[in-house]
């Protein structure tokens, strides 16, 4: 195993470095680094500047018209946006729908939907989880039955993110409810302006509109929209999630983080010195570090794995759990080193270009302290992923 990069990953990263510091705007950087809420237009700005520079999609083929990049291109990328400032691109449709319409999906359907998601004529959002079906996902209860050419659709979805953007839903749904509960579950494609679908928002913690309910009555879905076959949908599903884990570690916006607690650190002050001087905060900030540094060579070793091509098994578990707990801590220490600044948490400071209370660097830190209590919960909660990593490495 060689951690050094070798010279063309190195010309790869003054690449990106140089591609973002000549088009990234500078407003959206500042926007994203004050953790301001993000327009749909702000978001699909910089997804069409992606698309145009071939960057969009760097997990797909070339044939279409992804970059096809490795795990160490992709990882440096992912770097660097963070470094920089660079919105996270939503993955719904590129990162988690693509790969299942590749696999499973008819030709009319590839032909159809992936150009559209590269060019961003269609937002995607994931209706999985329901209210009582979440880490327990196979006991799902939204129903579809099938009427000569369609489906009808009726039930609940829930946390649907960016759902009030969306103009389509991928849905798991329950095709078959006397069968074992993963073998009557399908995948459909479902239009969100059909008639009888509504969305209803839910605020987050830091005051953001970023997940929905989504409410189906009645709903009627073409049966061409079925992926793959009918109650198969829980094999698709499942191969969704192993794209939804990817870059899951988070280093580079843990850099990103733990560089801004340091500036915070040095010019807050503690007993009239830096506070970045004070030996409880600094040994915690070290703690800190050094996680990271042991969390990003973890990472890089998967990753050359990966290149190697071995697939990330338990080893993503691994990362999730880790990345989370170090991403949290961070939001923790910024949080402490803005002291009473992080307390008068208007929500109103995530929007448009309200003044944050207190120093601009402070701006950012209660909404990303309380925004990413999430990083735990989703995509997989943390106990999830302990119970799979006790399974699997244990075998518990
Ligand atoms: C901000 C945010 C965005 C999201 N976006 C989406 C989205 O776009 N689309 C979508 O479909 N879903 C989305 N989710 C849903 C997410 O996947 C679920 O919240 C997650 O899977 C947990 O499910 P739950 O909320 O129902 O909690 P539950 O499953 O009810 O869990 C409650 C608690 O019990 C623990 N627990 C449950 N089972 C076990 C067990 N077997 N062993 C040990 N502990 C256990 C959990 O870890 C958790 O702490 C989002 C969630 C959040 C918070």
């Amino acid at each position: 195993m060689d951690l050094n990069y070798p010279a063309e990953e190195t010309a790869f990263r003054e690449e990106v470095r140089a591609f973002l510091q000549e088009k990234l705007p500078k407003d959206l950087a500042h926007k994203v680094r004050q953790r301001k809420e993000l327009t749909k237009a702000d978001m699909e700005g910089w997804h069409a500047t992606l698309n145009q520079k071939g960057w969009l999609a760097p997990n797909w083929p070339k044939e279409y018209g992804g970059a096809e990049w490795n795990a160490v291109q992709k990882h440096i990328f992912e770097e660097e946006c963070a470094r920089a400032g660079a919105p996270r691109i939503v993955p719904f449709g590129l990162s988690m729908l693509a790969p299942v319409l590749m696999k499973f999906g008819s030709q009319q359907q590839k032909d159809h939907y992936l150009p559209r998601i590269l060019n961003g004529d269609d937002w995607w959002c994931q209706g999985y989880s329901e209210p009582g079906a979440g880490s327990d996902l196979a006991s799902l209860k939204t129903r579809a039955v099938r009427e000569g050419d369609h489906y009808i659709v009726n039930g609940q979805k829930t946390w649907t993110t960016l759902g009030q953007h969306a103009n389509m839903i991928f849905c798991l749904v329950r095709t078959d409810p006397e069968v074992k509960q993963q073998e009557g579950i399908s995948f459909l494609l479902i239009d969100m302006n059909s008639p009888g679908i509504e969305v209803r928002p839910i605020i987050l913690l830091d005051g953001v509109h970023e997940v929905n309910e989504v409410f189906f009555d009645n709903v009627k879905v073409p049966v061409e929209n079925l992926v793959g076959e009918e109650n198969k949908g829980w094999t698709y599903a499942k191969y969704l999630l192993t794209h939804e884990r990817t870059g899951i570690a988070g280093v580079g916006f843990s850099q990103a983080g733990l560089e801004s607690v340091k500036r915070i650190a040095r010019a807050e002050s503690s007993n009239g010195k830096p506070l970045i001087e004070n030996p409880h905060f600094a040994a915690r900030l070290a703690r800190a570090e050094i996680d990271l540094m042991a969390l990003a060579t973890s990472n890089l070793r998967i990753i050359s794995q990966a290149a190697a091509g071995q697939a990330p098994g338990v080893e993503s578990s691994m990362l999730k759990v880790k990345g989370t707990i170090i991403r949290q801590e961070i939001n923790d220490l910024a949080r402490r080193a803005v002291g009473p600044y992080a307390m008068p948490f208007p929500s109103e400071s995530v929007e448009g270009d309200n003044d944050p209370v207190g120093p601009e660097y402070a701006g950012p830190v209660a909404a990303g302290y309380f925004n990413n209590r999430k990083l735990s919960i989703f995509g997989g909660s943390n106990e999830i992923q302990r119970g799979i990593i006790a399974k699997m490495k244990m075998g518990g």
